[in-house]
């Protein structure tokens, strides 16, 4: 915008920036109207828009103004021009759905085991869609089995669906495309890959300016605080700590469409460097482990020892015990924890409850049952915790009952009973379950893993970027 010369006596020039918009032809018609006030003004006589309305010779109210005279105004002057409404920098880019709608955005979805593409678009609420695709049978012929791990990409623009790509794998890809209103399927080789991507920033700002500037797309920034949560006090971060993230990319035509997994992702802070590896169990959970493999997850027991933590031992498992009250070699079954009377049980572990009642020696008991054919015996109750029923479902942790001394008993205490598949073992020594449990072999798998993704933590590249050190990327 513009101001032009004004010969007439001393004005006070108001521009009401970016509003104020002088139609070219302005220029040769220039003319005062209004000299009467200092704190007035007007502009030409020519048409003027304010916003969308045409303003004739009209005068403005002071809004932003600056202080001229007669003798300063002798040439034409520049204002600051208006922001930039079509800028996209960096900062602005966090949101990936914010980006162009008119360009549209790809969306992955991993497919699980037992999915079915039906099941797999519910998930995705994308039901809709199905019911279109299922107007093509050879679409539902090809998908007829998904394969667990597969990526079923969408393409969306504003609310539309135009296209669906079916990842297996061996960069083989099955691309669903609409066209006059109805999709066909196609198989293709090679359009579509997924590749691994690395990238190292340095925190200069914050986490999320910083990841964002070194081109990480803003789904992968999200999830490197649960990757790093066991390391990383993300309210404490430093100028200067450096992150590495290894992510799965997913191309389409040589283009990045989306991305998916953070594969491995590392801190690095005063010296110290920390790294986690994505590990994904086969009931689906996703851990992200410590690199070398010794991540306490790994063993995390799924059992208590025992029902009550501080309790006294008073009679062990032993399949040959002379019985206290029938003196007659009897085996004893489970071990006796001694405590108050009304001390809380807990359960030693998730699981239901199977039965709950009177069973001759054991007076009041509760078995649970527990997932790998285990069931634990709780006897000689006082009582249970109030509402629960057989069919209930326990944590471990859960109070069940309380001490007491009923059925065949010498004193307050708990009979703890351990089976696995109906035979009861040792409570005391039995090898405890592990929830997450990685055997032997997946380990050795996740080891040599771990070494690779590890090496390429450390050999991460740091992006070109505002701010960067570019001596990194020069002979790299
Ligand atoms: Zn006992």
């Amino acid at each position: 915008m513009r101001l032009y010369n004004i010969r007439s006596g001393e004005l006070e020039l108001t521009v009401n920036y970016g509003a104020v918009r002088p139609e070219p032809t302005q220029k040769k018609n220039r003319k005062i109207l209004n000299t009467w006030s200092s704190r007035l003004m007007l502009l030409t006589s020519g048409a003027l828009v304010v916003g969308n309305i045409p303003v004739y010779s009209s005068v403005q109210h002071v809004n932003e103004s600056t202080n001229f005279t007669s003798a300063h105004i002798t040439q034409e002057l520049s204002l600051p021009a208006a922001p930039i409404a079509t800028y996209t920098g960096y900062a602005q880019e966090l949101d990936d759905t914010s980006l162009a709608t008119e360009k549209g955005k790809w969306i992955s979805y991993t497919i699980k085991s037992k999915d079915t593409l039906a099941s797999a678009l519910a998930n995705i609420r994308l039901s809709n869609v199905y019911k279109e695709l299922e107007k093509n049978s050879d679409i539902t012929k090809t998908l007829a089995k998904l394969q667990s791990g597969a990526i079923l990409l969408h393409h969306k623009v504003g609310k539309k669906i135009t296209q669906l790509i079916y990842v297996t794998g061996n960069n083989k890809a099955y691309i669903m495309s609409r066209s006059n209103g109805s999709f066909s399927g196609e198989w293709t080789k090679d359009r579509v890959k997924v590749s691994k991507i690395d990238r190292l920033f340095t925190i200069k700002n914050s986490l999320a300016i910083d990841a964002s500037r070194a081109d990480i797309p803003s789904r992968i920034i999200a999830r490197i605080p649960k990757a790093l949560k066991k390391d990383v006090n993300f309210k404490k971060i430093h100028h200067g700590d450096k992150f590495a993230v290894v992510y799965e990319g997913i191309q389409l035509d040589g283009e990045n469409i989306s991305s998916r997994n953070i594969l491995a992702a590392s801190y690095q802070s005063k010296g110290k460097l920390f790294q986690r590896i994505r590990y994904v169990l086969n009931n689906g959970t996703e851990l992200f482990l410590s690199a070398d493999g010794n991540d306490a997850q790994i063993r995390k027991t799924a059992f208590d020892r025992k029902p009550i933590q501080r309790a006294r031992l008073s009679s062990h498992f032993n399949p040959r015990r002379r019985h206290p009250i029938f003196h007659t070699i009897r085996p004893h079954t489970g071990t006796d924890y001694a405590a108050p009377r009304g001390t809380p049980i807990h359960a030693t572990a998730d699981g239901v409850v199977r039965f709950r009642g009177r069973k001759g020696g054991y007076g009041n008991v509760i078995d649970l049952r527990h997932s790998g054919g285990i069931l634990t015996r709780y006897g000689h109750m006082s009582g249970y915790k109030k509402g629960l029923r057989v069919g209930s479902k326990v944590k471990r942790g859960d109070v069940i009952g309380y001490v007491g001394s009923t059925g065949n008993s010498t004193g307050n205490h708990v009979h703890y009973e351990f089976h696995i598949a109906g035979r009861a073992v040792n409570p005391e020594t039995v090898k405890l379950p592990t929830v997450g449990l990685i055997s032997k072999q997946e380990q050795r798998k996740f080891k040599s893993m771990a070494r690779i993704l590890s090496n390429e933590l450390k050999n991460a590249k740091q992006v070109a970027n505002i701010g960067a050190d570019f001596s990194q990327q020069i002979g790299g």
